[in-house]
């Protein structure tokens, strides 16, 4: 199927991201040691939150039409942006582009003024976290969950996030804390509890710019409520750009930006598209939940 080599991709990359063990038995070992090496070389991101822009991008997959074309918005430093449109629109090829797993034809994305397509790999992906869309909670302790890719955080940062996030209680919770096994061979955790984790962990790394697939599973009102404080609180961190099912998110989103067949159709705050996009509101009444994984 066509959307398979792409989600191998970014499959492929969370898996570079599950911590140096996993890291040995795949390919691209070779290509990790040398980011590796540029990311010594990079001063160390956040503390700024820098705004992201993307001009005129035009990208097309082998033998299809263009899944972006002409694509410009604009999403604000530290705010939060949501990208909102029917499936096959072009939201995950969008974010894949924001990573650099693909090049525009023509166009270009910058942050903070730089054209990404002139930073190495490695520095794109550290300012650049990213939270997929089903967060796997990995074997191992809490603690290990988060702290594997940022193997330098502190207590204090991690408290932080766990706070920014949302899951105190879930640690309070817990039988052993940080140290309780969660996840295959521990304590389950529920979807928009892994979610939260996906973005703490993200956190901990300090990027400047957080992209985010929300995830489309049903949650009860209470983690609703936390993953929506979780964005805000991440959008005091970083600019962050979320491809969003849920309306709850896209009333409190700084900017929306909608997307149909590869172009933005409209961009505006909840209230203004509601006003100016029949198809914003076709969305809105549907209550946003594009069912993504009917594509897979
Ligand atoms: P969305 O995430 O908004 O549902 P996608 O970015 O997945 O949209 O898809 C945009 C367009 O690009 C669609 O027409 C889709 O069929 C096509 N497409 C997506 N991924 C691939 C791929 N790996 N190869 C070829 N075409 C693809
Ligand atoms: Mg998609």
């Amino acid at each position: 199927y066509m959307t398979e080599p792409l989600s191998e991709l970014v499959q492929g990359f969370s898996t570079l991201q599950q911590g140096l063990g996993a890291v040995k038995r795949i390919h691209g070992v070779e290509e990790l040691a040398i980011e590796t090496d540029v990311d010594d070389t990079v001063e160390p991101v956040g503390g700024t939150a820098p705004g992201i822009a993307v001009h005129s991008v035009r990208f097309q997959y082998a033998g299809r039409s263009a899944a972006l074309d002409g694509v410009s918005f604009e999403a604000p430093a530290g705010g939060r942006t949501a990208i909102v449109g029917p499936s096959g629109a072009g939201k995950t090829t969008l974010f894949a582009l924001l990573q650099r797993f693909y090049e525009p034809e023509s166009g270009l994305i910058t942050v903070d003024g730089t054209d990404i397509a002139k930073m190495p790999r490695a520095e794109v992906r550290r300012r650049i976290g990213y939270v997929e869309q089903d967060a796997p909670a990995l074997s191992g302790t809490l603690e290990s969950n988060l702290r594997y890719a940022a193997p330098d955080a502190t207590d204090d940062d991690l408290t932080e996030v766990l706070q920014a996030t949302r899951l105190m209680d879930l640690v309070e919770r817990l039988p052993d804390g940080l140290n309780t096994m969660v996840g295959t061979r521990g304590v389950a955790l529920s979807g928009g509890e892994r979610q939260r984790l996906a973005i703490a962990r993200a956190l901990l790394r300090r990027p400047q710019v957080l992209l985010m697939d929300e995830a489309t599973s049903q949650l009860d009102a209470r983690n609703e409520v936390a993953l929506r404080e979780a964005v805000d609180q991440a959008a005091e961190r970083c600019t962050v750009l979320l491809i969003a099912h849920r309306l709850s998110t896209v009333v409190s989103a700084d900017q929306i930006v909608v997307l149909e067949r590869g172009r933005v159709v409209a961009t505006g705050t909840h209230d203004q598209l509601l006003e100016a996009s029949p198809l914003y509101r076709e969305l809105a009444a549907s209550q946003l939940l594009v069912p993504e994984a009917v594509e897979q």
